[in-house]
């Protein structure tokens, strides 16, 4: 019998590449020949791998070449393709954004009416436009879109923006953002039973490592008298594990907290009479 694997396409070479291939590697998912291959395969999960650009992604999964891609939101948007986000994958983050020359003046959407807009996502430029009752001639270019004003090219850009210094250096300045993006797991339509259960098998191990990255462990020392307000500080999975330490009258503290409360969670247990506190990476967090 022929043992069904998953075909997944991610990114060759570029801005998602580190990031997929290191986020198949945190579930266990180490790819050997990495380097000039168009397709490899895992020795540890039923996984084939191919490296494709971004762009060509959503038409593999829609197809089913790939059964399933790691592409940013952007792309699938752009793209239209008939596909499904699994799940959102907290990397490759960025902005669709509209940024004109920094001594204009913006006064809304309706400030784009009959200019030349530069961009590598003319459909979402022009649903965007749609939106909002404007028209503009939109010059569809693949790369370097910052530069355009400066060239002559174009009067504003629609580009990808991270933290904003491209366009800076370019003498523009952003004001409008169309779309947030991060990069995603998508699928194709047509799963079969085999293929939707190692998907769930991946994606169990994917939302492990997620919730691991958003989570830390924390050890700390505390004097038996201050136990119950400390661990009233630590919400921790159940609730925090307490070891009595060899010095009597201490204890150890075992927990796990979450990204967004971390520091204020840290100073109030150490204002509390916490002392020692470590704090350690988690690999994998399954509840
Ligand atoms: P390919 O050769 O695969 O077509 P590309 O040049 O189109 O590559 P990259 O620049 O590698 O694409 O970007 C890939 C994706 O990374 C983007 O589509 C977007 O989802 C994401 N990304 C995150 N931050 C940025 C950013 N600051 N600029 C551009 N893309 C970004
Ligand atoms: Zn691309």
């Amino acid at each position: 019998m022929v043992q069904t694997k998953l075909r997944i396409a991610i990114q060759k070479s570029g801005r998602l590449y580190e990031d997929s291939v290191k986020l198949l590697s945190e579930c266990g998912i180490d790819l050997r020949n990495v380097k000039d291959r168009l397709k490899t395969e895992s020795d540890d999960f039923p996984l084939e791998v191919f490296f494709l650009r971004d762009d060509d992604i959503p038409q593999y999964v829609e197809d089913g070449v790939a059964d399933i891609g790691i592409v940013g939101e952007n792309v699938m948007y752009e793209k239209g393709r008939k596909v499904t986000v699994v799940e959102k994958l907290g990397f490759g983050k960025c902005r669709l954004s509209v940024a004109i020359p920094r001594n204009q003046q913006y006064e809304g959407a309706q400030s784009l009416h009959g200019k030349r807009i530069a961009t590598s996502y003319p459909n979402l430029v022009k649903k965007f436009l749609a939106d909002n009752n404007a028209v503009a001639e939109i010059h569809e270019i693949s790369g370097s879109v910052e530069i355009a004003p400066g060239i002559g090219l174009a009067d504003v850009v629609a580009d990808l923006v991270s933290s904003g210094s491209t366009l800076f250096m370019n003498g523009l300045k952003e004001v409008e953002t169309i779309l947030q993006s991060q990069a995603v797991l998508i699928k194709n339509d047509k799963f079969n039973g085999e293929q939707l259960a190692l998907l769930n098998k991946l994606l169990f191990r994917i939302q492990a490592v997620k919730k691991a990255k958003r989570n830390k462990y924390v050890l700390l020392n505390a004097p038996n008298d201050k136990l119950n307000e400390i661990i009233s500080l630590l919400p921790g999975m159940k609730s925090p594990t307490v070891l009595p330490l060899a010095e009597s009258g201490w204890s150890s503290v075992h927990s796990v907290l979450s990204e967004d409360e971390f520091w204020e969670r840290i100073e109030a247990l150490k204002n509390a009479g916490a002392q020692g506190i470590l704090v350690v990476p988690i690999q994998k967090m399954i509840v």
